[in-house]
């Protein structure tokens, strides 16, 4: 078997393609003619380039079936549509905005009973498993504290409870962390983020190697119409194939820029992971954070992360503002928490630019410009 990053540039044909085209044909067809030789007859059930692309998937994630959604939200609620009415999910307290706001939802529709624990703690997500727990929801590193979960040891507990695992990976990617291989039952993914890279399209991916739960998966996507638009499948497949290079460019930036930031006296804690470059920073007041948004260049302000070009976002005002009121305080998000995501610039620049931005709000900048 040759390397990940060569097989991410040597796409799989789609098997009669007459022309041998270099790139992958965008078969932007709703339906199709049918035939004996066919098993393709309308696209919200399949479609060339998604099984295509859903092939590169399996690969990266070591899956033996992946899926694609229209968005990463859309990935989370085929997960979540597999649980039961009535049933429990454990879930980490670090988790996306989104991903709480709908099972807040859910919670009150289907009268699940949902148990935020502390991922990082496997004994407390065994105190929370019960024999109606269908479900354990972890993310890990966690957005946007970045707290990583063991998932060995929570799949091990979860199992022997009889309940599914599955792990949100939007940060890491399958080349950061590949969580079938450590035991989960389900890898999702935002391919909103690293994975398309460009912020140029929005979609989701689960990943499972049991082909009971792939079937179910798959009935329920084609039931409900959920599946990503060949042209979105497209645009994903293109970003896939620089996905290592855009990787170890964004972490070798990431590596500089901590140990710049680390020494920073207006940055009072630094919040990192291993694999991540997603870094998070509190200056210890929301004034200042907020200035430091608005306060820079090539940092955009903007609520993703994972693309080429670096991002700056607040989480308590944009990216976690969707998170419900009860689970606010549960979450212990700082409301001075500012996330950066890395992106492939020169890493002088950026860090010129974050010098630049956080001289300015400085607690002591007043004061050096009147020693000055
Ligand atoms: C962004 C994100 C999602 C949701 O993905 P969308 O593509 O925005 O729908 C889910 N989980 C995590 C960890 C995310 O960062």
């Amino acid at each position: 078997m040759k390397h990940l990053d060569t097989e991410l540039v040597h796409r799989p044909r789609v098997p009669g393609e007459p022309a041998s085209a270099s790139s992958t044909p965008i078969y932007q067809t709703a339906t199709f003619g049918v035939s004996d030789q066919s098993s393709w007859d309308y696209s919200r059930s399949g479609n060339p380039t998604r099984d295509v692309l859903e092939q590169q998937l399996a690969r990266l994630d070591h899956a033996k079936c992946s899926l694609a959604y229209g968005s990463g939200m859309g990935a989370v609620a085929a997960v979540l549509r597999l649980v039961p009415v009535g049933s429990r999910i454990v879930a980490g307290v670090d988790l996306y905005g989104g991903t709480l706001r709908l099972l807040d939802t859910l919670a009150r529709e289907r009268q699940l009973d949902i148990e935020l624990v502390e991922a990082t703690d496997p004994g407390a997500v065994e105190a929370a498993l019960g024999a109606e727990t269908a479900l354990v929801w972890i993310e890990t590193p966690s957005n946007p504290r970045l707290e990583e979960a063991d998932i060995p040891s929570i799949a091990q507990l979860a199992h022997k409870a009889g309940a599914l695992v599955a792990v949100d990976n939007s940060i890491l990617s399958p080349l950061g962390q590949r969580p079938l291989d450590l035991g989960a039952d389900l890898a999702v993914q935002s391919a909103t983020k690293v994975l398309g890279g460009h912020s140029d399209l929005t979609a989701g991916v689960v990943s499972v190697s049991d082909e009971e739960l792939a079937e179910r998966l798959d009935f329920l996507r084609n039931a409900e119409g959920t599946a990503l638009a060949p042209f979105e499948c497209w645009l994903l497949l293109r970003g896939l194939e620089t996905l290592s290079v855009r990787l170890d460019r964004q972490l070798s930036n990431t590596e500089v820029l901590i140990d710049w930031l680390a020494s920073q006296p207006a940055v009072h804690d630094l919040y990192s992971a291993e694999g991540s470059y997603v870094i998070s920073l509190d200056t210890g007041s929301v004034d200042r954070s907020r200035r430091l948004l608005t306060g820079l260049e090539l940092f955009r302000p903007t609520v993703s992360f994972g693309g080429v070009t670096s991002s700056i976002n607040l989480p308590s005002e944009m990216s976690h503002a969707s998170v419900p009121e009860r689970w606010r305080s549960r979450s212990a998000l700082s409301p001075s928490l500012v996330r950066l995501s890395i992106g492939i610039e020169n890493v002088d620049d950026l860090r010129d630019d974050l010098e630049r931005g956080l001289g300015s709000v400085s607690p002591t900048a007043g004061l050096q410009a009147v020693v000055r």
